[in-house]
């Protein structure tokens, strides 16, 4: 028999030649240095916020290099796998604009290095794989889960390194007919590497994030299809990677310590070993010690946690940018009026060890971003963020959208814009008081005007006697002075603070009067402003509720 016989009879109804694969999916036609790279979740619907910093600098390195972004479906572990849970995270994507130029698309396979979806490629797994077993560089193992448990109890026992290697890798040296005799008997078999390393050798390995770096060489026979025929990550990482012609893995760091693996495959498989970039994960701080973002125990891990907050997603991406490479933000701040695109991404700039994720900081952002919007910018979002998350509020915004937009207007489209909104779902918190079907059980923040006779006294006179809706700004701040002088209260604060004894209050008094009266608060945006939206018939009816308390 020979080995190719063999492997035949290992792995049966296999298509498809390895030379026949290499063949369809030849190499990329691509500009000198143009980056392929790819974003290969298990379909589980979850996008972790870590997951989408690796996608988007997987992204953007390929869009920067006019190269090839793709999707890869990694569903080989069924058990992670959900129903639709690969949409989900297209859709999720798709909201951070992050585009895809091949792969699984929600209407199927794009590309010609597909499928793109790794349960629906065991014929090209097998193919490669038979090709280690005929160059007797893989071999089928019978060992059980007990069997193995058994030795890993040794092995600790006697403080030995753990896993299936050297003497321990009993099936390693089974005979072409010890094989087949197993198998007419009907034994079940998985397939293994045949290591070719030396634990106690070591080789330079060159991350293009983390620099050079020593790893000793892997000796551990493990597996490459599992007994449900399914490749494990490690064989299906070097088979879809070299077939699709990846040209960089940029991948969580979580996967660095399979260097050793991964690099053996490539070499033992023949295949020339892709670029790799592993991603530092961000770290945050719990009861004073640094630990992984965790899907787990952090509710901030789910990218759908933002969606909720309503931090809009161009904010996000915006940290994201800033976490990948430090120097972002100055060149956002140098290059205010550039395409945030023109910022060029560099591994050499990327951190190390564990970035730590500032909350803080995003929130920063996205109050920075929001302020730059136009205020129809803001209401799409406000409203958008709302049809989802409040819904009632949702119906004010769409039954009164030209008031609203110019709600959201006041001090914004300016130099210096206001930025009180940081994220959506507090827009009802900021403005609900300019509504008047909202404006009902409201509490009045008088501050230190404790008298309410003053109060009256400021109302009815300036009801009576001053407001006037066709008032400019400057009249209106006109009016509100000379009112001030004829009750009593300083018409400037120059005036209060030299001789308070002569005064009431002052203006600040006055005016804070009239805002309490009309929003309830004492601190809102600009009150001419304000009045000018809720006009006279509100102004009075909120006047004449506020005299009732
Ligand atoms: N399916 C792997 C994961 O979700 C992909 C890792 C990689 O990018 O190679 O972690």
């Amino acid at each position: 028999m020979t080995r190719e016989e063999y492997a035949n009879i290992l792995l049966p109804n296999v298509k498809y030649t390895y030379e026949e694969y290499e063949k369809m999916y030849p190499e990329r036609n691509l500009k000198e240095g143009a980056i392929v790279s790819r974003y290969a979740p298990s379909p589980t619907g979850f996008v972790h916020i870590g997951a989408l910093l690796t996608t988007f600098i997987n992204y953007k390195m390929a869009r920067q290099t006019d190269g090839v972004f793709y999707l890869r479906v990694e569903d080989t572990d069924q058990k992670r796998s959900i129903d639709d849970g690969i949409n989900k995270i297209i859709e999720d994507l798709a909201k951070f604009d992050i585009e895809f130029n091949e792969g699984v698309t929600k209407e199927g396979d794009k590309g010609n290095y597909g499928p793109y979806t790794q349960s629906e490629r065991k014929d090209i797994y097998w193919a490669f794989a038979k090709k280690l077993i005929a160059e007797d560089k893989a071999y089928p193992c019978f060992c059980s889960e007990e069997d193995n448990a058994t030795s890993h109890e040794m092995q600790v026992q006697n403080k030995e390194r753990t896993g299936y290697y050297g003497k321990w890798a009993k099936c390693r040296n089974l005979s072409m007919e010890e094989v087949i005799n197993k198998i007419n008997n009907g034994e079940k078999y998985i397939i293994r590497l045949k290591s070719d390393g030396d634990f106690n050798k070591k080789f330079t390995f060159k991350d293009l994030i983390k620099g050079k770096v020593e790893f000793p060489e892997n000796d551990e026979d493990f597996v490459i299809i599992k007994s449900d025929g399914l490749p494990t990550y490690h064989f299906a990482h070097a088979v879809d990677d070299h077939l699709m012609r990846t040209t960089h893995v940029i991948r969580g760091e979580e996967w660095y310590s399979s260097i050793p693996k991964h690099t053996q495959l490539f070499k033992l498989l023949g295949f020339k070993i892709p670029k790799y970039a592993h991603i530092s994960p961000l770290m945050i701080e719990d009861n004073g010690v640094r630990r992984k973002i965790s899907k787990r125990k952090d509710p901030e891990a789910a990218v759908s946690f933002y969606h909720e907050k309503g931090i809009p997603n161009k904010a996000i991406m915006l940290y994201l940018e800033t976490v990948a490479n430090s120097n972002f933000e100055m060149w956002l701040e140098q290059n205010k009026d550039k395409d945030v695109n023109e910022f060029v991404l560099d591994f050499k700039r990327m951190s190390t060890g564990g970035t730590m994720f500032d909350y803080d900081k995003l929130i920063n952002i996205s109050k920075n971003y929001i302020s730059r919007l136009k205020a129809s910018e803001v209401y799409d979002l406000a409203l958008e963020h709302a049809r989802t998350y409040n819904k009632e509020f949702a119906k004010l915004l769409e039954k009164y959208r030209e008031y609203s937009i110019n709600v959201f207007n006041i001090e914004r489209e300016q130099k210096k814009p206001r930025k009180d909104l940081a994220y959506f779902s507090d827009t009802e918190n900021q403005i609900w008081y300019m509504y008047e079907e909202l404006f009902n059980d409201v509490t009045y923040d008088w501050q230190n005007i404790t008298d309410k006779k003053e109060i009256e006294l400021i109302l009815n006179t300036y009801i009576n006697e001053y407001y006037d809706i066709n008032d400019d700004k400057q009249i209106w701040f006109d009016k509100m002075k000379e009112m001030s002088e004829k009750i009593g209260y300083a018409g400037n604060m120059k005036d209060y603070k030299e001789n308070p004894q002569n005064y009431k209050g002052s203006i600040a008094d006055v005016s804070m009067v009239i805002r309490v009266a009309l929003t309830s608060k004492s601190m809102t945006p600009d009150l001419y402003e304000i009045m000018k939206l809720l006009g006279t018939e509100n102004i009075k009816k909120r006047v004449e509720k506020a005299l009732q308390v």
